[in-house]
């Protein structure tokens, strides 16, 4: 979608991205500056494949910090990313046919991931009704002896949901009765997160179950959302020690180490002041209430609050069924959101990308004024519509 809309752009098209996930705000000026300092320290060759030591470090014990859960540096491995990470894990523990369990909606990748690293992705559709979250039921019916992994998302992309210490506990308690499946959770949102919602690592939670459990969750997060740090391609994991050095050796065949100075830049992100954090949390929240309550004024659209991330994933399903310029019937999202991108100028990802038609998604990390006149055009595109 980002590249339909600079094609559109290149052309002289007046169009609105509302598709890329990432901060529009820039990298804090102390990250950068320490990367400034590593280049000219000559901090420019290869590292260690698992990351530089200060870095796994400083990880391990924010880890600690943070969850109270016993971790040492051994547990962590630095990548070119989030996306990297789960990527390292699905190729060091899959078998050919081994089922991955991905509740829907889910973040894009996870599917195609599995089936690069030779699994198989069992998408288990959850309701609007409960919160588009996975229950317990749902997980123990999906489960079979090929499960090797769930994957949770909290907070989620596309929908912004958060699961409470409670939902990911009995989630984590289905798990522990099946002692094949491991839990893979992706927390890149975690920082981004509104009213007085409360952040539940699955590290925290698995611990509380039962601590044996701890051994078989790998944690994703990276600095890439939080820290407006999406170009400089750092993302950790956090697992067993076997985990971590199985994926260690994967990364050792491919990317070798995440860039060197890219990595000092994550240490002085995760170890310095977060203080400019709250201004543009707020701002996204207000931008979050903004574009909310713009959609549920228009006909047809229906949007639940998210409480993290900064994403909305509104119900289309009262568009659909209607006609476009051309009289055409508008069928899916996906023609729905081909429909925005002509005739509003605005770009949104259909439901269908996230498995689960019937919604779009629309990005808001992006500034008041461009929210304000991509959501009057959409509002005028839906008027259109007969
Ligand atoms: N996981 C989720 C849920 C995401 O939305 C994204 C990026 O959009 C990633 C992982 C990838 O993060 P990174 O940029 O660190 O690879």
């Amino acid at each position: 979608m980002t590249k339909e809309v600079n094609r559109l752009r290149g052309a002289g098209v007046d169009v609105i991205g509302l598709g890329a996930g990432e901060p529009d705000f820039d990298t804090p000026d102390f990250i950068k500056a320490a990367a400034i300092k590593a280049i000219e320290e000559g901090k420019t060759k290869y590292t260690s494949v698992d990351g530089i030591a200060e870095l796994r470090e400083a990880i391990a014990s924010r880890f600690q910090k943070r969850y109270g859960v016993d971790c040492a540096s051994d547990h962590v491995l630095v990548g070119c990313g989030a996306k990297h990470i789960l990527f390292n894990a699905l190729l060091a523990s899959l078998n050919e046919g081994d089922e991955v369990i991905i509740p829907a909606p889910y973040w894009v990748s996870y599917p195609d991931m599995v089936r690069l690293a030779g699994g198989t992705p069992v998408i288990v559709p959850c309701s609007a009704a409960d919160g588009f979250k996975l229950t317990a039921d749902a997980l123990r019916a999906a489960l079979t002896p090929r499960s090797k992994w769930l994957i949770v998302n909290s907070p989620s992309n596309p929908t912004g949901a958060i699961y409470s210490h409670e939902e990911l506990a009995s989630l984590l308690k289905v798990v522990r009765e099946h002692e094949s499946v491991c839990v893979l959770s992706d927390e890149i949102y975690e920082q981004i997160i509104y009213d007085d919602e409360i952040f539940s690592s699955c590290a925290a939670v698995a611990r509380d179950v039962s601590k044996d459990l701890t051994e078989r969750v790998l944690v994703v997060n990276g600095v890439s959302k939080a820290y407006a740090m999406t170009g400089w391609r750092i993302g950790y994991g956090v697992g067993s020690v076997e985990l971590i050095k199985g994926m260690a050796k994967i990364q050792s065949q491919s990317t070798s180490n995440a860039c060197s100075v890219s990595q000092y830049a994550s240490l002085a992100a995760l170890t310095g002041d977060d203080g400019f954090m709250a201004a543009r949390t707020s701002a996204f929240m207000a931008r979050r209430d903004m574009v909310v309550a713009a959609l549920n004024d228009m006909a047809g659209m229906v949007c639940d609050v998210p409480q993290g991330a900064f994403y909305v994933f509104p119900s289309c399903a009262g568009v659909l069924g209607k006609k476009d310029e051309t009289g055409s019937v508008i069928a899916s999202s996906l023609d729905f959101a081909s429909y925005l991108l002509r005739v509003a100028r605005v770009a949104v990802v259909a439901g269908e990308a996230f498995g689960m038609e019937g919604h779009i998604r629309i990005s808001y990390a992006t500034n008041d004024e461009t929210l304000k006149t991509a959501t009057r055009r959409i509002t005028d595109a839906i008027t259109q519509l007969r």
